[in-house]
């Protein structure tokens, strides 16, 4: 038999267990798990000694375009996310202009088609404007979701009241993402805060009730609607011991920084650099984070990649940006979660391939079977690195993992049986291609 490419002798995670096997693909497709000796391919890459896992996903980026090419863009995202080991990425819609109607998604749709190095999805955001367009908009090619902004955000794209709300889950099927923070009490808060306080204030002025009492106003109305709802970057012990008992209605993403730094050490060591909505919180919601992670209420780990310039985010607190970069060392920093035993490698695929695939409904990713589609990432369980600002390839240039040891690193990044990276070096050209969801 001849293939494209054959992945022999790694250890291939499948959703039936872990096994030495060679992998066939053809025209981007898996074709077999039980790769002969006699069979040949255009190219063959010997995975001994690596794990092969089903393409990893972030389901959760910011890429600033348009809006700001010095901070970031498609095509300097994607990269990031193919020398961070990723296959596929899902891109939020708060650009400069918003994603929010036709003329943008078209727009995004081509800018992806000729400058993603990887599978490009991307949320529509919700909009008074827009509600009764939503169930058309989300059917768009490319388009993994809706994105709802119930408090943190500018503009258009900021709907916190509950009728408003409400309207929003009546229209279209697929799912709605929410930043579940609530604006009302946001703002009443804000006035206890000044210029210039120590950035460590940034977590009590988005206090847990802020998440909590966010979360349970859409979850209320998501049960009301019957339309299901994600939660994004959920953070506190409050909102993940609650969640338990809406699992019917309500999938949860928590993000790798909340899983991997702790307050008040992250805001003295790092300044502004932590600054992030919702905020790094104390060792009580770090050790719920990965209690969530243990007993499967939480679904997906994303990175919440939000790039800014770095002399903005020296500015002093309550002036300087939320956000941080995190696309290209997701996969770094959940391998080393792995390997001090705070997860397994099954449990990971399942955050970051399984479950998003089951979540925005993407029929032929998520797990290496026949059929589907040939996205994969190896990696190196036994390498130690360090990661460095000068790894980062995004145009803001720096990251809050800066000299961080981690042991286990994504050797390759195959995307629809294309090789996009392989031992850190980028190969080919951006040839991604828009994701394809269920109607
Ligand atoms: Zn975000």
């Amino acid at each position: 038999m001849h293939y494209d490419l054959i992945i022999k002798n790694g250890n291939c995670v499948l959703p039936w267990g872990q096994y030495e096997t060679g992998i066939g693909v053809i025209k981007g497709r898996i074709q077999s798990l039980s790769v002969q000796s006699s069979d040949d391919a255009e190219k063959i890459i010997d995975a001994k000694g690596l794990y092969v896992l089903p393409g990893l996903m972030d389901c959760h980026v910011h890429f600033r375009e348009p809006g700001n090419a010095m901070i970031e863009t498609i095509e300097t995202g994607t990269r990031a996310a193919a020398m961070g080991g990723l296959t596929t990425v899902f891109d939020m819609p708060n650009t400069n202009p918003p994603t929010a109607e036709k003329e943008m998604i078209i727009w995004k749709q081509e800018r992806a088609r000729e400058t993603s190095w990887v599978n490009f999805g991307f949320y529509v955001g919700a909009t008074r404007e827009n509600t009764q367009n939503l169930s058309k908009l989300e059917t768009m090619r490319g388009v993994c979701g809706i994105k709802v902004y119930a408090g943190s955000s500018t503009g258009s794209l900021m709907v916190e009241d509950d009728q408003s709300l409400e309207n929003i889950m009546r229209y279209g099927h697929r799912r709605v993402c929410y930043h579940a923070e609530d604006e009302y009490r946001l703002q009443t808060r804000k006035k206890l805060f000044c210029e210039g306080m120590p950035y460590e204030n940034h977590r009590l002025w988005r206090d847990e009730e802020c998440a909590f009492l966010g979360t349970r106003r859409i979850i209320k109305l998501a049960r009301k609607t019957g339309r299901p709802a994600h939660i994004l970057h959920t953070t506190t012990q409050e909102e993940l011991e609650w969640l338990v008992d809406y699992k019917d209605i309500a999938t949860v993403e928590v993000l790798g920084n909340h899983l991997t730094q702790i307050a008040p050490e992250c805001y003295e060591r790092l300044g502004g650099l932590a600054v992030m909505n919702p905020p790094i919180r104390d060792k009580r919601h770090y050790d719920a984070c990965w209690r969530g992670i243990e007993n499967g209420v939480v679904d997906i780990v994303s990175s919440d990649h939000a790039p800014h310039d770095p002399e903005a985010k020296a500015k002093p607190w309550l002036c300087c940006p939320s956000g941080m970069l995190g696309v290209q060392t997701l996969v770094p920093l959940m391998l080393n979660h792995v390997n001090e035993g705070r997860l397994s490698l099954g449990r990971l695929v399942d955050l970051m391939a399984s479950n998003p695939a089951r979540i925005y409904g993407m029929p032929t990713k998520g797990r290496i079977q026949v059929g589907y589609d040939a996205d994969f990432t190896l990696v190196d369980m036994k390498t130690n690195r360090r990661i460095t600002n000068d790894w980062i390839v995004s145009p803001a240039g720096w990251t809050p993992y800066d000299q961080m040891e981690v042991t286990g690193w994504p050797v390759a990044t195959i995307v629809k049986g294309k090789i996009v990276m392989q031992d850190n070096e980028i190969c080919g050209k951006p040839d991604g291609d828009l994701v394809d969801f269920l109607p």
